[in-house]
């Protein structure tokens, strides 16, 4: 038997990325339903060659049996109405901060921490898309050898902020001001995204440090970030550098990598191979590349880490938890 399937902010760039990821997954859709706010009712959305209307979310929407919402639809949207989902029997995949750090709701990442899908209570978050593609090459690593401290710098896509980043940064090629972000994005690379929390970090950068600790389910692990906002249309590019517990050998953690879930490897600088956004950009993999030792400290790695931020960042990573529930991998009573 199918599924009836949902998606919450279906007109916009995370919602338009899961249409696109559902289309080349063969998943068991009996009924789908796309709602966006009132702006969109009326509009319509194409799955598989058919369309649908796109309707305004309300309370009364999740009172047609739907099993599985895939919410991208903003973090006061999640607020109001993952709760009313979860409530009506639906499970909710979240890409919104909202509920990432609620200590009821797993945070998930596939090829990361899978069994944690099973502890949902309605509701399951999506991490943030600069911490999901950094902890698919992170985790193998802190498996086998450990991880004492994490230095995390990114470069992130417009994309990363929605519709309006990237017209952003189209129309600030042409000279216009921006609307979304604080300064121009063209031509430029701002060290602020979202806003200014405790100690001067962004909250993106403390979703960064916090999410991590998380997923890896490493509480006191020392983490810092600094993340910065580039003229990139989409795919984020991370510079990791890890310290690790125990000694490695360089050639053994590049083959643990290579062979390790979700990641690919580019990484031949001697021919000039190495990752970048162009490369991930409408692809799947977490591409790691640049991977070297850190002479600065006994046991350290530095990592190049490029991944689509609105696929892998975001609604791949939803459909492939959502692949797994309909597998039976983690629903409610499964595992
Ligand atoms: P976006 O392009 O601005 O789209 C927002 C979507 O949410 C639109 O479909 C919009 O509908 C809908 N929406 C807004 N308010 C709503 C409401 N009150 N009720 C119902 N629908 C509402 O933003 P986005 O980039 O797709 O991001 C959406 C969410 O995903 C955010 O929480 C973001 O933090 C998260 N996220 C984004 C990325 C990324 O790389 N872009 C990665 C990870 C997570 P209308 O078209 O009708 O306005």
């Amino acid at each position: 038997m199918g599924i009836k399937l949902a998606v919450v902010g279906a007109t916009g760039m995370v919602g338009r990325a899961f249409l696109d990821v559902l289309e080349g997954k063969d998943l068991p859709i009996d009924e789908f339903y796309a709602f966006a706010s009132k702006r969109s009712a009326g509009t319509a959305v194409i799955l598989k060659g058919r369309e649908f209307p796109v309707e305004e979310l309300t309370e009364a929407s999740f009172d047609r049996g739907i099993d599985i919402a895939l919410f991208s639809a903003g973090a006061s949207a999640s607020e109001v109405f993952a709760p009313i989902a979860a409530k009506k029997g639906c499970i909710v995949i979240d890409n919104s901060s909202r509920w990432r750090m609620d200590d009821s709701v797993p945070l998930v990442v596939p090829e990361v921490n899978p069994g944690d899908i099973a502890r949902h209570s309605g509701i399951i978050a999506n991490p943030n898309c600069s911490t999901i593609q950094a902890v698919v090459a992170l985790a193998p690593l802190a498996v086998r050898y450990g991880l004492k401290r994490v230095v995390y710098s990114t470069y992130q896509a417009v994309s990363g902020a929605g519709r309006q980043g990237w017209l952003d940064l189209e129309e600030g090629e042409r000279g216009k001001p921006p609307k979304k972000f604080p300064r121009p994005i063209a031509r430029n690379c701002l060290p602020h995204i979202d806003v200014f929390a405790d100690g001067d970090y962004t909250k993106e950068e403390l979703k960064m440090v916090n999410e991590t600790r998380k997923i890896l389910v490493l509480p006191n692990l020392p983490v810092t970030a600094t993340c910065a906002r580039v003229p990139v249309f989409i795919g984020h590019s991370e510079s990791v550098n890890a310290e690790l517990r125990t000694s490695f050998d360089l050639d053994e953690l590049k083959a643990l990598l290579a062979r390790s879930e979700g990641v690919v490897m580019m990484d031949d600088p001697a021919n000039g191979i190495y990752p970048t956004a162009l490369d991930a950009a409408g692809a799947d993999p977490v591409y790691v590349g640049r991977v070297r030792r850190d002479y600065s400290v006994e046991s350290g790695v530095n990592m190049w880490i490029v991944a689509d931020n609105i696929r892998k960042g975001a609604a791949l990573n939803a459909v492939q938890i959502a692949e797994r529930i309909i597998g039976g991998k983690g629903g409610r009573g499964c595992e």
